[in-house]
């Protein structure tokens, strides 16, 4: 830095001397571009994700902006540099700088990732903001993807996502047995434990396979991105309890010695127009599931309803097993899950006599 600003006060002080004009283009050239790439899991020009409001674009244009140009982004949708779920090796290799996404897709690599997106009966929006910014949360990720050398941050959120598009109606427990549903990650483990045929598709494959009958049911993520597949189209029944993914974070994933290399001011604005994206993102979320909703019941004749209580109790039950079992093979599994769940407690206990008692007794 000190060289920095002593070959930039020479050159300035050189063309100063030689013309008052050419002291402009000597102080452009003392501040050097830097160019990055971000990679994503989701294909270029999807909603949310890749372009419109706190989506990857988003963040690109804003950190442009606000680093005067200083700082470039180049975004890449799945496929375009790298496989949609290769991001997390490209940014571990240094291949590319940055990627955007969401932490689950990286558990075959270290299981703790799962917290950082959404776990089964997590919080919800509010909750895991006031975990990730300061009940501890954001340390912990670092500290998971450390031995990777990557840092992480949430850059966006869905808010709630519903359980899904069911052909039948699901009245009890056992009418999940044998059901072919596409739903990835640790739901889909819980689904398997309670006699679901668990497939996992890419979102592109959803509509074909439910509407040939191939899958009789299919999560993928809210009104306004299940619409935007047709899967109103192919089952009628929209079960709507996020049990699954209560506030599914999306993540910006940092190659560290990139960052570490990253002048101050340039770190600064990339946390602070990752942490817009993840409210913005989310204000979208709520405006666009709103309007798809409203579409979906009005004009689409959709069944929307919440799953009866017994199969929420039953994947409940299954999903505190399936989580015993991991926080008993890794000991960073088990700091992870008792930060969360320890801040969930708390945060449970204040939201019912806060956000609750207000949707409860005052909204009407
Ligand atoms: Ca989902």
């Amino acid at each position: 830095m000190q060289l920095n600003r002593r070959s930039f006060v020479a050159r300035g002080a050189v063309a100063g001397a030689a013309s008052a004009t050419l002291a402009a283009p000597a102080i452009v050239s003392a501040q050097s571009t830097i160019t990055w790439r971000m990679t994503s899991a989701y294909p270029k020009g999807s909603p949310f994700y890749m372009d419109g409001p706190g989506s990857a674009t988003d963040l690109a244009k804003r950190v442009e902006a606000m680093s005067g140009g200083r700082l470039r982004i180049q975004v890449f949708g799945a496929g375009e540099l790298v496989p949609a779920f290769e991001g997390f090796d490209a940014v571990r290799a240094g291949t590319v700088e940055m990627n955007h996404a969401n932490a689950y897709f990286w558990t075959g690599k270290t299981f703790a990732a799962q917290y950082f997106t959404a776990v089964p009966f997590g919080m919800n929006f509010q909750g895991i903001n006031g975990w990730l910014y300061d009940g501890g949360g954001q340390e912990l990720w670092n500290e998971v993807y450390a031995p990777f050398g990557m840092i992480a941050m949430p850059c966006g959120n869905t808010g709630v996502q519903m359980t899904g598009w069911f052909k039948k109606e699901i009245n009890s427990v056992a009418d999940l047995k044998g059901l072919k549903m596409r739903i990835p990650g640790l739901a889909g483990k819980v689904y398997a434990s309670m006699g679901v045929d668990v497939k996992v598709l890419p979102g592109g494959e959803i509509f074909p396979a439910l509407e040939r009958g191939v899958i009789d049911a299919a999560e993928f993520v809210g009104p306004f991105q299940d619409r935007r597949l047709g899967l109103h189209k192919a089952a009628k029944f929209y079960y709507t309890t996020g049990w699954h993914e209560a506030a599914t974070v999306s993540e910006l994933l940092i190659n560290k010695a990139a960052w570490d290399k990253l002048p101050r001011d340039l770190q600064a604005i990339v946390s602070n127009a990752a942490a817009a994206c993840n409210v913005i993102g989310e204000a979208w979320c709520q405006r666009a599931n709103s309007d798809a909703m409203e579409d979906l019941i009005k004009n689409h004749r959709v069944v929307a309803k919440p799953l009866p209580d017994p199969v929420i109790k039953a994947l409940r039950t299954e999903t505190e097993k399936v989580l015993a079992e991991a926080v008993a093979k890794d000991p960073l599994v088990k700091k992870v899950h008792d930060s969360y769940f320890s801040f969930k407690a708390k945060f449970d206990r204040w939201s019912e006599i806060s956000e609750e008692a207000y949707h409860v007794k005052v909204r009407g």
